[in-house]
């Protein structure tokens, strides 16, 4: 039988081989999904007794012809009769095929998947296409051809007697790679790896003991042993897993088997993961899959590793945004969902009612597991803290319900190394760290080094410093600030100690105003005032005679603007500026003021300022050279 294909334009195939461009490999994962399904559907028919007998081997295969420039996909499952061929291919496949290119014409670019093509994908790459099926039910085979214009012709075909469908690909000149055995073989690890059933492509070669074949070799006892040779065999390829550990029981699966997956699903990431959660739902929605946490540590590369996408184990792709909160990209692993539309626009997605039932499940499951870690293994959690910390604090900063969740498990470490949940550290600190305006006053620092003598002088004070060195630290303490309040995030260098947390009693200063006016221009003399605001302040007498600080509200503003990226604003411009705090208590000080000799107190001004600078890891260069050499003739 000839006849017409039920189109509206003569030109569809040319419209079906320009789609999509980029994406014309799709047509694999299509038409082994077809093939999956009809072996899927025929188990099915087999399940509920309506076919006898032994199944046979339901492996599906791809079999390459680079000679006559074809590629087949057989199965061997349900297999279409003359009528089914009739309603499937030639009305509804062809008419769901133009539907689909009629709606989505305008929004190509912002396709994620693109189902609903099926079968007719296949002239994205073929010029003339066969199909040769014969259904499991009695009814003779059939051959079925079309070479893209809108006319086919069907015949019934008795010498091809095996149940199933093969579906012949003659690729087009123009789509060679496809005839390229390691192109399909990159296509099927990418779309079908975890296809339920199994998918065979050609042979490959493992090394067993021979059975025939011996060597000899030292038996250890001075004599020798046969020992069968190493030997290359050749075996069919199968290039999924049926099985993966997403589909399976949680209950089921060990922690090893968690790891085993992660490394199968990124084979190039050796590290393991340190946890993860396993997703099963089934109502409202259906959702399975498993998000692994990897460590984060100062890099956050969300390029590598991605959370896949798959629809009934079928990949559909990588880029999850708008279907997984920003926060969890930075996870690994899969989500399996029939329910997440996929032939419709980025901006749909993110408003479609499934997605975000979807995304906030996914959420709650994550804050869930956290806490649960929290509250039954809170040395294990603590251990873990350091590789999650970026990752709890972007999630709360990025998400209004995660963060009212995590403020119950979210920790913080002093600079012992000692953790605390926030409310126990504000129990802690709040006796001796709350201000003269009734604020509790955390101290952080962000780096132990640098700011050693910083955090050793709060210390004396009886102050507890907090440990904060993640890129959000800014962000991150603003969002506290807002959260809890009466509550204000200092770090240690931000002023000198008495400052940092302003209580009432002022230490009696030991000059006089007069005096006071009289040594300010000696040392604005010798320093660079548009880097550095003179200021004087009441120390005690053996606390440092100069200290450098930098204002809290203008490092941290400077350090927000540099991490949310974009231009930089008005903070980020400042030039970096700080306060040369002068001790009057101090007796070096007065010994400047006493100074009659302009030289010698310009130099002792210099080795003061040099040496608050050098405290502060800020004096470098010429400068450091010089200062070394000016202490080494003082101590002559
Ligand atoms: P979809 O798979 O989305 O239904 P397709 O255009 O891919 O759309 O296929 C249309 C129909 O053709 C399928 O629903 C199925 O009934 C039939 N079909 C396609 N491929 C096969 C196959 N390999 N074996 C049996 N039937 C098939």
């Amino acid at each position: 039988m000839n006849g017409n294909l039920n189109v509206q334009t003569e030109n569809i195939f040319p419209v079906i081989k320009k789609f999509l461009y980029s994406d014309h490999e799709i047509f694999l994962r299509e038409l082994v999904s077809n093939a999956v399904d009809a072996t899927q559907k025929l188990k099915a028919v087999s399940s509920r007794g309506e076919l006898k007998g032994d199944l046979g081997d339901l492996t599906v295969e791809l079999v390459l012809d680079s000679k006559k420039k074809t590629l087949t996909f057989k199965d061997r499952g349900i297999g279409m009769t003359a009528e089914e061929v009739e309603k499937y291919i030639n009305q509804i496949a062809f008419s769901g095929a133009t539907d689909f290119l009629d709606k989505y014409k305008d929004v190509q670019e912002n396709l994620i998947g693109h189902f609903g093509l099926g079968f007719y994908s296949a002239f994205m790459v073929a010029d003339k296409v066969e199909i040769f099926t014969k259904s499991y039910k009695d009814a003779p085979a059939v051959h079925w051809t079309c070479d893209g214009s809108p006319t086919f012709e069907m015949v019934e075909d008795p010498k091809h007697t095996d149940r199933g469908t093969d579906i012949v690909l003659h690729i087009a000149d123009d789509c060679k790679e496809f005839l390229q055995e390691q192109e399909i073989l990159q296509l099927l690890r990418k779309y079908c790896r975890f296809m339920p059933i199994a998918i065979r492509f050609g042979e490959e070669s493992v090394w067993v003991d021979s059975e025939t074949e011996f060597d000899e070799v030292d038996d250890g006892n001075g004599g020798k042993k046969k020992q069968p040779k190493r030997v290359e065999k050749k075996q069919p390829r199968i290039i999924n897993n049926t099985e993966p550990a997403w589909r399976k029981s949680p209950s089921s699966l060990t922690d090893e088997d968690y790891k085993k997956f992660y490394h199968e699903l990124y084979p190039m990431n050796f590290e393991d993961p340190l946890f993860q959660i396993h997703l099963n739902v089934d109502y409202p929605f259906n959702l399975t899959g498993i998000l692994y946490f990897p460590k984060v540590r100062k890099t956050i590369d969300p390029t590598r590793n991605k959370i896949q996408l798959y629809c009934n184990q079928v990949f559909v792709t990588d880029s999850v945004e708008g279907i997984v909160p920003d926060y969890l990209m930075l996870l690994h692993g899969v989500l399996d969902s029939p329910d997440i539309p996929l032939n419709v626009s980025r901006s749909y997605l993110q408003s479609d009612s499934n997605v975000k039932k979807i995304s906030s499940h996914i959420s709650k499951k994550v804050a869930d597991k956290l806490e649960e870690m929290f509250k039954n293994d809170r040395k294990d959690f603590e251990n873990k803290w350091d590789d999650i910390k970026i990752f709890i604090e972007y999630g709360m900063l990025t998400e209004e319900k995660f963060c009212e969740r995590a403020m119950k498990f979210s920790l913080f470490k002093n600079t012992q190394g000692e953790f605390f949940s926030l409310k126990d550290y504000r129990d802690k600190i709040a006796p001796l760290q709350t201000d003269k305006d009734k604020n509790v006053c955390y101290l952080y620092a962000n780096d132990m080094e640098e700011q050693h003598a910083y955090i050793a002088k709060a210390k004396e004070k009886g102050y507890d410093v907090l440990l904060m060195d993640s890129v959000l630290t800014p962000h991150y303490v603003n969002l506290l600030e807002q959260k809890i309040e009466k509550t204000r995030f200092v770090r240690v260098d931000a002023d000198t100690v008495e400052k940092l947390i302003p209580h009432d009693d002022n230490i009696p200063e030991k000059l006089t105003q007069e005096q006071k006016d009289k040594l300010k221009p000696i040392i604005e003399g010798e320093v660079d005032t548009k880097k550095f605001t003179v200021q004087m302040e009441s120390l005690e007498s053996d606390d440092q005679p100069m200290l450098i600080t930098q204002s809290e509200f203008m490092r941290r503003y400077k350090e927000m603007q540099a991490t949310s990226g974009g231009g930089m604003g008005y903070f980020g411009e400042m030039p970096e500026s700080y306060n040369l705090v002068v001790n009057v208590n101090h007796p070096l000080i007065e010994e400047v003021l006493n100074e009659t000799d302009s030289e010698k107190q310009k130099q002792l001004v210099h080795q003061l300022t040099d040496l608050a600078l050098l405290a502060n890891g800020l004096l470098k260069g010429e400068a450091l050279t010089e200062f070394v050499k000016r202490s080494v003739s003082m101590i002559k």
